[in-house]
């Protein structure tokens, strides 16, 4: 088995073949390490290799593993994307660079005003089913104009884009991305700042080339870096 820093390196050389193939620059691309269910240490590995974006999906293993001696005074980026409670905001509120997987618009004014109450101010992005499969969590894409259009006045907050999980095919993947990247042009014909409706969180290891020709900002890899969970 290759180590965290081998597929580290080369998940980036895979990253910079999509983006020349998009005509994209690379630093478009934020590379988010998808470390669920593996270890601190594992994290750690990676932080040594340079990564400094994580992502977490479970509320109490993301706070523990915030708290994990092996990362103690690290600035360690962590971004929350898995399906967020409306309860378990309060929780993460303060130790998170963005919110993926937000899917109602109260769970929204429940970051505002959990944000509000630490004095920050917190990114999110809203997540759609582009899939329309009834188990997937996120926003139906015909409602998600009118939800962020209830979320654009919140204070302590910022939509800054949208997040999602396509299917498994690659094919159909690809065509799902590129409805979440029309969908979010549609919501920053109507936004009172666009310049900040950037982001489109999608691609994860089995997809992200066909994410980054569409458009993706933020790539979401758990498998390529960490191998099977
Ligand atoms: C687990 C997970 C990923 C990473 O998936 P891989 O296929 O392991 O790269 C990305 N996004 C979300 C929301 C996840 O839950």
């Amino acid at each position: 088995m290759e180590s965290i820093a081998e597929n580290l390196l080369t998940v980036k050389e895979q990253i910079a073949s999509a983006c020349h193939k998009a005509g994209r620059r690379e630093d478009e691309v934020c590379l988010i390490a998808v470390s669920k269910t593996k270890s601190a240490a594992a994290v750690r590995e990676a932080w040594d290799a340079g990564q400094r974006e994580f992502g977490e999906s479970y509320v109490q293993e993301f706070l523990e593993k915030v708290e994990a001696p092996e990362l103690s005074g690290l600035p360690v980026s962590w971004h929350f994307i898995g399906h967020l409670q409306s309860n378990k905001v309060r929780q993460i509120v303060d130790k998170v660079t963005m919110v993926h997987g937000i899917d109602k618009v109260s769970t929204a004014e429940e970051l505002s005003k959990r944000a509000s109450q630490h004095d920050l101010t917190v990114d999110y992005l809203l997540e759609v089913n582009v899939s329309r499969e009834g188990t997937k969590y996120g926003l139906n894409p015909d409602s998600v104009l009118q939800a962020a259009e209830q979320c654009f006045a919140l204070p302590n907050v910022r939509l800054r884009g949208l997040m999602t999980i396509a299917s498994p095919n690659p094919d159909t993947a690809r065509r799902e991305f590129a409805e979440l990247r029309v969908t979010l042009d549609k919501i920053r014909k109507n936004a009172p700042d666009p310049s900040q409706l950037t982001e489109l969180s999608m691609g994860m290891s089995g997809d992200f080339e066909e994410a980054i020709l569409e458009g993706a900002t933020m790539i979401r890899i758990g498998t390529a870096i960490f191998g099977w969970r």
